[in-house]
């Protein structure tokens, strides 16, 4: 090993050497850069030894029983608010919540057990009912599992005969949880306290949050997505709240002095992770739209300084953009948000009663970054567009979430582009997404979109899959599929897929049945679960090879670190251009290497493939066509479309990362950022040059890269200087992000500059009489 190193890194300062005149200014990054690489020598994983588990237990509950609709009474007993008077006993806070169900089902295999599922909760009053008979049906005995499969069973003494209905009845009472799961307490201040020990100002709340599988912990239920049920709740809760639940308000009235009720009309036919209700003193702002009410909901604070109204603006337009755009209406009469003081994730899509940390739905206007909006936009349309995707239709099981996940995340991007397209956020789709799934599944250790069910069990398993593959490569291989078979006819597929399924389970194959119907109707060639299968069955995707000088292409595997040989390959759709011609569509769908005429330069042009980026894969050409692209980006850039350029710079550095292309060709492809002044290439290269950063901050070559980055960005900083020296920023939103970059990379890299902008900007702050609020003016 030691030997080897000491050649490579020989050749290397030989070969950078030799390349001094061509790229000049950043040799010497190159030449330190090589040096610190050289004398990294992973130590290699200890090996573990195997032993033989125990078989696992049964976590999937039997089909055997199918719930058709749960009669719920909740009761949670905390105070929204301590009082405390003096000479007084004040109340101390409590965590009980009570409550009952009556689930009614449906038997379809006779059987004299009941599974269902329960977690913390303490039961009573257990009654099965035959309906069809009006008799009881005695219950020997009642136990609940303690192997993580979380089941409730219920034994009777006599059988269920099939297709008999059935109902059972639970009283329970459990605890308020304090760590965000099932049931649980947030807490915020309103108003200010007096001292420290002033508690007054304390507010509390309870909200759910039960994805993938804490509905079990709030009430005795079915939990599992394919279980889907109708649900008529009563929420019993202290006379000085609101109760929210998934449907609108049927009922509410008082019952003493401490309680009131409020009851809800019956909701859809939908799964349990989506049962939602909320109970507290929040206040509200409407949004318009026809036909659906649609409320947002904050602390009152909030609400009366305004803090929803960017929510609520953009909420109403959102939603009346995939009615259109599905063809099938919001399935509720209202549709109301809250902004929680403690949520995670940032939001949840419960079905009429979506939640929201509240960092992520209110706007403080003149003091929140105006780029928060486009956060913002982003939850609310993925959150929104899960009204169809996941709550309308859902997975079968959690083996294949990104069928909502990776629907939702792309479909949002449709839904923000259309109601704020100033912001320009369909091209940064590649930073946001591509990239975050290029980087995960780079790893030996990535996972497949679709698992097999039974690599899906339990909880911990569940809460695994809701990571960047699902998300964003989700979203990616929609977008490709969207690409290969024309969006219209990808439009009229999902059209067809969102009515046919409508209150049903699905797993992948009944989404590409639904597109091959619609790739049919309009006479195309497309085989959709041929092509589509290999990309979401497999992990990873592949890095393309085109030399244009003899027209060979061939795939590859693309990992970081290839310890062994993958045989893996996929249908491969190019969208293909050179600077005489414009893109077109050829295929790579084997594993050998062929040849197409399309890829060979005749006359010396350069050759562009995966255009725009709608390809999961990325590309690697020989030298020369890297040279020609690259003369391109410095002497023309726009006839390289923005994502390319972007994706040319993410390619080369992570190529040069899995050490298929040498660094140095990665660091040229930064070269022309010198002219650059849009975000997302300047963009593309921060990132990638910030690994460079990480593993080489302090060492020799942080000085001659720091230097060449001042040189790149004088332009791009020059460009905004004016706005950046007054503290303003730039009208067109989009330009904020690269004022933003402009700023980052020249003080970070230390031109003079902005290191004299900041300095004054600092010491005026200082010096002026209020410096505790007031900085950065605005
Ligand atoms: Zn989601």
């Amino acid at each position: 090993m030691v030997k080897s190193s000491t050649i490579s890194k020989a050749i290397a300062i030989a070969f950078v050497t030799l390349t001094i005149c061509a790229i000049g200014g950043i040799i010497t990054m190159v030449i330190f850069y090589k040096t610190q690489i050289a004398t990294m020598n992973p130590t290699p994983r200890p090996t573990i030894a195997v032993t033989t588990p125990a078989p696992p237990p049964v976590m999937r509950l039997p089909k055997n029983l199918v719930p058709e609709r749960y009669e719920l009474f909740l009761q949670p007993h905390l105070y929204t608010q301590i009082i405390q008077e003096v000479n007084v006993t004040s109340p101390n806070q409590t965590m009980l919540f009570t409550g009952n169900s009556t689930v009614h089902f449906r038997c379809v295999q006779k059987t004299d057990t009941i599974y269902l599922h329960s977690v913390d909760l303490t039961l009573s009053g257990q009654m099965v009912i035959d309906k069809d008979r009006n008799r009881r049906i005695g219950v020997s005995s009642m136990r609940n599992f303690e192997n993580g499969s979380n089941f409730l069973e219920i034994n009777l003494v006599d059988n269920m005969e099939e297709g008999g209905n059935y109902s059972l009845f639970l009283a329970f009472k459990g605890e308020i949880s304090e760590n965000l799961q099932g049931l649980y307490v947030s807490h915020y201040v309103e108003g200010h306290p007096v001292d420290e020990d002033d508690t007054s100002p304390n507010r509390f709340l309870v909200a759910t949050n039960l994805q993938p599988a804490d509905a079990r912990r709030v009430f005795p239920c079915f939990d599992e997505p394919e279980m889907k049920a109708e649900f008529d709740v009563t929420i019993i809760h202290r006379r000085d709240t609101t109760a929210l639940g998934n449907s609108g308000r049927s009922e509410s009235n008082i019952i003493d002095e401490e309680w009131k009720y409020t009851r809800f009309y019956r909701t859809p036919k939908m799964s349990t992770y989506l049962f939602a209700f909320t109970v507290s003193r929040f206040e509200s702002v409407l949004s318009p739209h026809g036909r659906v009410e649609i409320r947002t909901f904050a602390r009152p604070e909030a609400i009366k300084a305004g803090h929803a109204q960017y929510a609520a603006s953009v909420t109403g337009k959102i939603l009346s953009y995939y009615e259109q755009h599905f063809g099938i209406n919001y399935q509720q009469k209202k549709l109301d948000q809250i902004a929680l003081p403690d949520l995670a994730p940032a939001a949840m899509e419960n079905w009429g009663l979506i939640t929201y940390e509240q960092g992520s739905l209110l706007f403080e206007e003149g003091v929140s970054s105006l780029l928060l909006k486009e956060w913002i936009v982003t939850i609310i349309a993925h959150e929104l567009a899960h009204q169809w995707f996941g709550n309308l239709v859902t997975m079968k099981w959690w083996n294949e979430v990104w069928l909502n996940e990776g629907f939702a995340t792309y479909m949002a991007n449709f839904a923000m582009n259309h109601v704020e397209p100033s912001f320009k956020m369909k091209e940064a789709y590649i930073l946001g997404d591509l990239h975050t799934a290029f980087e995960e599944d780079a790893l030996a250790t990535s996972h497949p979109l679709s698992l097999p069910q039974d690599e899906v069990q339990d909880i911990d398993e569940m809460a695994m899959v809701f990571d960047g593959i699902t998300y964003s490569k989700g979203a990616s291989v929609l977008r490709m599929l969207a690409d290969v078979v024309d969006q219209p006819v990808f439009d009229k597929g999902i059209r067809t897929y969102l009515d046919e399924f409508r209150l049903k389970n699905t797993d992948r194959n009944d989404l590409w049945e639904s597109i091959q119907r619609a790739v049919d109707d309009d006479s195309g060639h497309t085989d959709v679960a041929k092509v589509m299968d290999l990309w979401t069955t497999q992990i990873g995707y592949p890095v393309i090879t085109i030399n244009t000088t003899s027209g060979e292409i061939y795939q590859k595997h693309f990992l970081f670190n290839a310890t062994s040989e993958s045989s893996l390959w996929w249908h491969i759709p190019i969208r293909v251009m050179s600077d005489k011609s414009e893109p077109d569509l050829l295929w790579l769908d084997t594993p050998d290497t062929v040849k197409k005429d399309e890829f060979i330069s005749k006359k010396g042009e350069w050759i562009l493939a995966n255009v725009n980026c709608t390809g999961y894969y990325r590309v690697n050409y020989n030298p020369e066509n890297w040279e020609r692209l690259q003369y391109q980006l410095l002497t023309n850039p726009e006839r390289i479309p923005l994502m390319n350029r972007g994706q040319l710079i993410d390619d080369a550095f992570n190529l040069a990362r899995a050490k298929l292309v040498d660094v140095t060709l990665a660091l040229n492809s930064t070269r022309f950022l010198r002219n650059e002044t849009e975000y997302l290439p300047w963009e593309s290269a921060v990132r990638n040059m910030k690994y460079i950063v990480r593993m080489f901050d302090r060492s020799e070559v942080y000085g001659p890269m720091q230097e060449y980055f001042r040189e790149q960005v004088k332009v791009l900083y020059k460009y905004f200087k004016n706005e950046t020296d007054h503290s303003t920023v730039p009208k067109e939103h989009s330009l904020q992000h690269s004022q933003i970059i402009a700023v980052q990379v020249a003080c970070s890299n230390g031109l003079p500059e902005c290191t004299a902008m900041a300095t004054e900007l600092f010491s005026k702050w200082m010096n002026s009489n209020d410096s505790t609020n007031s900085f950065p003016p605005h």
